[in-house]
């Protein structure tokens, strides 16, 4: 539970009069049954992207996936924090300030397979004059047998399908098993997906966590890219499942980018009572941050989700949402 302000969101609050005003808080959307069956929350996501001021606004859906316990739902507060500071250079916050909004603390919970949605899409003017609507969504998949894995991809390829901008979440490297998770996650979003000469997806950003190398790639997105470019090579010597992996990515994504984060330090990786204040996350990770979600969101950055070459609106993205699990369901 958090203290959240509502200023900068664009949730319509007056279009449910019988509802008590709905508190700013992630939703979850797209839940993974136990027999691998999925449910869809329509009236949810309905209630978020049909609101009246946001259903008509072409949408920048930017979705974070990955393993379980790997940070992303803290990253996602600190997107959030951003968000509703959009303009201000104090967006981090205070040194003091817990961190609210996805829950991100470790412990026992036993954590659902799908994707939630942060209930409050915000409007955002992009440079050229444009207002958009910002969409965060937070995935998470188990990746660990192969039941599981089928699930994840799924979860996966949905996310993909219906984002802007996917951000890949892992840890401390870019490992063989990581690209081939990412091969079949989006092999299985394009069986789904209309034919077209268009790349089927838009952004992917990997994010390494925990990059422990900045003597050999430096933090940061050049670094990341050098990086990536290296672990994306294809050469003549290469398996040739190697190679094919990397053409597929390669034919997948408009954009494929990297950056490398540090750790951030003990206290966030191994203290039960950490609670997200600043002042006990490393330096190097904050400043690395503070690089790091401006890149992701600032307004210039924002890129409207496409499906075919159209640009989508939030009420198309609903649509979409619900063709696609269709096709899963079988
Ligand atoms: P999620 O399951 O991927 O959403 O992971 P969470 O955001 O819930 O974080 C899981 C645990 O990892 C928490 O105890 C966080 O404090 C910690 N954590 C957050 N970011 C990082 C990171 O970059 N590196 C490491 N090692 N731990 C992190
Ligand atoms: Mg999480």
């Amino acid at each position: 539970a958090g203290n959240f302000t509502e200023k900068g969101g664009a949730y319509d609050w007056s279009s449910e009069e019988e509802e008590p005003v709905a508190r700013a808080e992630p939703v979850q959307v797209l839940v993974v049954k136990d027999d691998h069956s999925f449910e869809l929350d329509e009236a949810a996501l309905s209630r978020i992207l049909l609101s009246e001021a946001v259903r008509d606004r072409e949408v920048v859906a930017i979705s974070v996936a990955g393993a379980f316990r790997k940070g992303k739902s803290f990253l996602m507060d600190f997107m959030l924090r951003y968000m509703y500071n959009l303009g201000s250079e104090e967006w981090l916050g205070m040194p003091d300030e817990p961190l609210t909004g996805f829950s991100w603390r470790g412990g026992s919970e036993r954590e659902t397979t799908g994707i939630q949605i942060w209930n409050e899409v915000f409007l955002v003017d992009k440079p050229d004059g444009r207002k958009v609507a910002v969409l965060l969504m937070d995935t998470q998949g188990t990746f660990d047998s192969q039941s599981t894995l089928r699930d994840s991809a799924t979860v996966f390829a949905l996310s993909t399908m219906i984002s802007s901008m996917q951000v890949y979440n892992i840890s401390q490297n870019v490992q063989e098993d990581d690209l081939q998770h990412l091969q079949l996650f989006t092999e299985y979003g394009r069986l789904a997906m209309e034919e077209t000469f268009l790349k089927p997806f838009q952004s992917m950003i990997f994010l390494v966590r925990d990059w422990s190398f900045p003597y050999e790639f430096p933090y940061g997105q050049d670094g990341g890219m050098r990086f990536l470019e290296k672990r994306l090579k294809i050469s003549e010597n290469q398996h040739e499942e190697l190679q094919n992996v990397r053409k597929h990515i390669h034919s997948c994504f408009t954009n494929i980018s990297c950056f490398l984060l540090p750790h951030p330090g003990l206290k966030v990786a191994t203290n039960p009572n950490f609670d997200g204040r600043l002042k006990e996350i490393d330096g190097d990770f904050i400043r690395n941050l503070k690089v790091l979600v401006p890149w992701l969101l600032s307004p210039q950055n924002l890129d409207v989700k496409e499906i075919n070459g159209n640009n989508i609106t939030c009420r198309g993205l609903v649509e979409y949402f619900k063709a696609y699990i269709k096709i899963y369901q079988g």
